[in-house]
C-alpha cells in the first residue's frame, strides 16, 4: 500500500465482501438481488473500485450495482446520477464519511444512503474521495477562457477546479457586461465569477499619471465600480503594488471599496508591498485592514506571502496583524498558492514605480536619459537584491526573444556580457518580459497555510499548451497543496485543505449554492483517487496536466469522466448572491 495514503486508509484492510445479507426493500417486498446495507455496500464498492476490470469481484460488484440501478419499482426515488460509496469530504472541514450522492439536473438532490434509489447512471466511487468542485479565487484565466481554443479550461478541470474568479490585481476589463458576453460566446468549461479592478478603472479615468484623482474623477471611478457590481461582480480587486494603482492613496481605495461594500462585495488586494520596496509588508497588510475598518468591506490579502530574504520570517507578524483585526471584528481573509516562486513582470519586480509614471513611452524616454537612468539603475540594484539576486529570476514569456524563456536573468546577463541590471534594461528597451521569481521561504508558506482564514488560489493564467515557460501553478496548484502539504508533509490535514478550496472561498465571496455537498447545492463535484492525485508541472517543464481526477462535474454534467475530458461546456458566468 502506498505510504502516502492517510492513516485512516492504511488501517482499513481490503475486505472481500461476501454478498449474503438480505434486506427489505423500500418497495415493501424482498428485492430479488438482496440490497446490501449502507456499510456493506461501501465495502463492496471499495473492493470493486480497487479491482475494477481486473478481478472477478470487480465484475460481480459492477454487475450488482448495475442490477440495482435497473430494478426499479414505483415510489423509489430516482436521480439522473448517483455517485455511490465514495468517501465524502463535504467541504466543511469535517472528516470524510461514506455517502451516496444523488444528482438531479444541475443540483445535488440527496446525500446519504441511496442504495435503494434508481438512477439513469451510477458511478461507483468506491476507494475514491468525493468533494465539492474547487474554487480558485485568484486567477488570470479570463482572457484565455474567452478564446475558442481554451474555453474548456482543461488545465483547471484536471486540478478539480470548477469555479474561478477573474480580474484580480486590479485588472481585467472595465466593461463586465461585455466580458460576460465574451466568456459565454464559445462556452465555458468552468464557472466564472468576475471582479471589478481598481487599476483598470484608474487607468481609464486618469491614465497612468502619478497624481490624485480630482473629485469629479473619483466620482467617475466610483460609478465604474458601481456598474461592475451591478453587473454581478463579486467585489473590487486592487493592486497598489502595480502601476497605476501604486499612484493611489489609501483614501482612494477606501472610496471605491465602499461602493463594493454597499453591494455586500469584497475587496481582494495585491498589497502595496510584499517585501520592503516602499511601505513594507506589515504596513501594506495594515492598509487592507484599514480599508475594511473604514468601509466594512470583507478584505482579502491575496496570494499572501513574505517576498524576498529581507522579510523572510515575517509571516508570524502578518498573521498576528490579521488576527488582531479579526479580534476587532473585521472580516479579513487571505488566499495563497503553494509554491516558493511568484510570477510577475520583470519591470514590476525591478523598476521603481516613479519611472513607470506616464506609461511605456515615458519609461523609454527616462531609460535614455543618462541622469535619470542612473537613479533608475540604483533603485534596480536594490530591488534585485530584494528578490534575492538574478539567479532567482527565470524568464517565463518574452515575445521579442523566446530564446530567453526558461533561463535565468543571470544566465542571460552572462551571455550578453552585462551586469544583471544592465541586461534587464536592454530587455526593457525591446519589450516587457514576464518572470517566475523564486523568493519565498517554506516556513512562511506553511505558517500562512495553517490559518483558518487562508483560501487556496493559483494566481495562474491559462497558457496555450507548450507556449512559453509559465509558472507551474497554472497546472498544479490544487493537487499540489493536497499532495505535498496535506498527504506527504502533514502541514494541514486533508479536510482542512479541501475546506480552503471549497466552502471557505464560497463563504468569503458569497458565491451562491456552491462549495459544499448538500441537497440543493449545485452539482459541482470532484471524484479523485488520492493515491494518484498529484501535480506534474515543474518550473522547467510546466506544460503538464495534473493527475488523479477521475470524475469532475460542473453543474451536474461530466467535464471529466473516467479520467478523460468530455468536451462538455457546462460552465456559467456567476453573479453575486
Ligand atoms: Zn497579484
Amino acid at each position: 500500500m502506498n505510504k502516502n495514503e492517510p492513516k485512516s486508509m492504511q488501517s482499513q484492510k481490503p475486505i472481500s465482501y461476501v454478498f449474503t445479507r438480505t434486506r427489505r426493500s423500500s418497495c415493501g417486498g424482498s428485492t430479488s438481488a438482496t440490497a446490501p446495507s449502507r456499510r456493506s455496500l461501501s465495502r463492496l464498492s471499495w473492493v470493486s473500485g480497487r479491482r475494477a476490470g481486473r478481478g472477478r469481484s470487480g465484475f460481480v460488484a459492477g454487475a450488482l450495482v448495475a442490477l440495482l440501478a435497473i430494478t426499479g419499482c414505483s415510489g423509489r426515488p430516482s436521480y439522473d446520477l448517483i455517485i455511490r460509496g465514495g468517501r465524502v469530504l463535504d467541504g466543511s472541514g469535517n472528516p470524510w464519511y461514506y455517502a451516496d450522492i444523488g444528482v438531479r439536473g444541475d443540483r445535488i438532490a440527496a446525500v446519504g444512503d441511496l442504495s435503494t434509489a434508481r438512477a439513469a447512471r451510477i458511478v461507483d466511487a468506491g476507494g475514491l474521495y468525493v468533494a465539492p468542485g474547487f474554487v480558485d479565487v485568484h486567477t488570470h484565466v479570463g482572457s484565455g477562457l474567452d478564446t475558442p481554443d481554451r474555453s474548456a479550461g482543461q488545465p483547471l478541470l484536471a486540478q478539480g477546479i470548477t469555479t474561478v474568479l477573474v480580474n484580480p490585481d486590479g485588472g481585467g476589463p472595465v466593461d463586465l457586461a461585455q466580458q460576460r458576453r465574451d466568456l459565454l460566446e464559445d462556452g465555458l468549461g468552468v464557472n466564472v465569477g468576475m471582479q471589478i479592478g481598481h487599476n483598470v478603472i484608474r487607468s481609464r479615468v486618469i491614465g497612468s499619471e502619478d497624481r490624485d484623482p480630482t473629485p469629479a474623477e473619483l466620482d467617475s471611478m466610483k460609478l465604474l465600480v458601481r456598474a461592475g457590481m451591478e453587473e454581478g461582480a463579486f467585489g473590487l480587486s486592487s493592486a497598489p503594488f502595480y502601476s497605476p494603482g501604486s499612484f493611489s492613496k489609501t483614501e482612494e481605495i477606501v472610496a471605491l471599496a465602499a461602493v463594493a461594500a454597499e453591494f455586500g462585495g469584497t475587496h481582494q488586494s495585491h498589497v502595496r508591498d510584499e517585501s520592503d520596496y516602499t511601505i513594507g509588508l506589515l504596513d501594506a497588510v495594515e492598509e487592507v485592514i484599514t480599508v475594511s475598518r473604514e468601509t466594512g468591506v470583507r478584505g482579502i490579502v491575496t496570494h499572501i506571502k513574505a517576498l524576498g530574504p529581507h522579510v523572510w520570517g515575517y509571516s508570524e507578524a502578518v498573521v498576528e496583524r490579521i488576527k488582531a483585526a479579526r479580534a476587532e471584528g473585521l472580516e479579513i481573509f487571505a488566499d495563497q498558492y503553494p509554491y516558493e516562486a511568484s510570477s510577475t513582470g520583470l519591470s514590476a519586480a525591478l523598476l521603481p514605480r516613479w519611472a513607470q509614471a506616464g506609461g511605456p513611452r515615458a519609461l523609454r524616454a527616462r531609460l535614455d536619459d543618462p541622469e535619470i537612468m542612473a537613479r533608475i539603475r540604483s533603485a534596480m540594484v536594490k530591488n534585485l537584491d530584494r528578490r534575492g539576486g538574478a539567479g532567482r529570476i527565470q524568464f517565463r514569456r518574452f515575445e521579442p526573444d523566446s530564446t530567453i524563456e526558461g533561463r535565468t536573468l543571470q544566465m542571460v546577463a552572462d551571455d550578453m556580457g552585462l551586469r544583471a541590471v544592465d541586461a534587464a534594461v536592454a530587455l526593457f528597451k525591446k519589450g516587457s518580459p514576464s518572470i517566475v521569481s523564486f523568493n519565498m521561504n517554506e516556513d512562511d508558506i506553511r505558517t500562512f497555510m495553517r490559518q483558518t482564514w487562508t483560501m487556496t488560489a493559483s494566481d495562474g493564467s491559462l497558457p496555450r499548451m507548450n507556449v512559453g515557460v509559465p509558472h507551474p501553478r497554472a497546472y498544479g496548484t490544487f493537487p499540489r497543496k493536497i499532495r505535498k502539504y496535506a498527504v506527504e508533509e502533514g502541514v494541514i490535514d486533508l479536510p482542512f485543505a479541501i475546506r480552503s478550496m471549497t466552502s471557505l472561498p464560497v463563504t468569503v465571496f458569497r458565491i451562491p449554492d456552491r462549495g459544499s455537498i448538500r441537497p440543493g447545492a449545485f452539482a459541482d463535484l470532484v471524484v479523485f483517487d488520492l493515491n494518484r492525485l498529484r501535480d506534474t508541472a515543474i518550473y522547467s517543464a510546466p506544460h503538464q496536466l495534473a493527475e488523479g481526477m477521475v470524475h469532475v462535474l460542473v453543474n451536474g454534467r461530466f467535464a471529466i469522466r473516467d479520467g478523460a475530458f468530455t468536451g462538455d461546456l457546462a460552465g456559467r458566468v456567476l453573479s453575486r448572491r
